[in-house]
């Protein structure tokens, strides 16, 4: 899929005011700092579409983007973020869960992770999550390049192994890196297949 507009449509704090619209969403979430502003920002081949916070965790807003008039890729805020007080994690987790149950526009959640690191409890409690509620889901492996071949198929390979203690299969997933835009056609392509299917 080549990528003709991208437009920011509406952020806001309430699942209920986000786009009364039934194109089909793509939902990005992931860690603070994952990588996720700059993976949107790649992904749509603009240079900052979504903003990259200076103060992770902070801002807890649903940003929508309108992309080729068509579909919907959705922002959500970055989880896990150290500093966060534990009520401010509680209504985040509402506010997400909240999204996730009555959105059903949206069609697949693509769940980032850094490729540098080991499974981290809060991803797979999040993905364990999404599983449980039958909400559809991808992993995107971000940061690619800050690795060396070896070392990065050896981190997925652990990945893939952990996942497959908990679940029958591995997730579709996909390897990107910002910088080098590995994994831009693939996942555009993605959504494209399914967005036409
Ligand atoms: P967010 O908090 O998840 O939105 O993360 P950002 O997109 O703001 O990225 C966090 C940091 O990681 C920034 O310093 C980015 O420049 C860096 N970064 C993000 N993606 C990549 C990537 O694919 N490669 C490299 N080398 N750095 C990245």
């Amino acid at each position: 899929m080549k990528i003709k507009t991208a437009e920011f449509v509406i952020s806001n704090s309430k699942v209920d005011h986000c786009p009364n619209s039934t194109l089909p969403e793509y939902a990005f979430i992931g860690r603070s700092n994952v990588g996720k502003s700059s993976l949107i920002n790649m992904l749509t081949g603009r240079k900052s579409l979504a903003k990259t916070s200076a103060k992770p965790g902070k801002t807890q807003l649903i940003n929508h983007f309108l992309i080729n008039n068509n579909w919907h890729l959705v922002d959500l805020p970055g989880y896990g973020y150290a500093q966060v007080s534990k009520s401010t994690k509680k209504v985040f987790q509402k506010f997400i869960t909240a999204y996730f149950k009555k959105r059903e526009q949206m069609i697949c959640a693509f769940v980032l992770i850094d490729s540098r690191h080991k499974p981290q409890p809060i991803d797979m409690e999040f993905m364990q999550w999404l599983g449980e509620h039958n909400i559809p889901f991808c992993i995107i492996f971000t940061k690619a390049d800050k690795l060396k071949p070896k070392i990065l198929d050896k981190n997925i390979e652990n990945y893939k192994n952990e996942m497959l203690e908990s679940w029958v299969e591995m997730p579709e997933y996909f390897i990107t890196s910002a910088t080098s835009k590995l994994g831009q056609d693939d996942i555009l392509d993605y959504i494209e297949g399914i967005n036409n299917s």
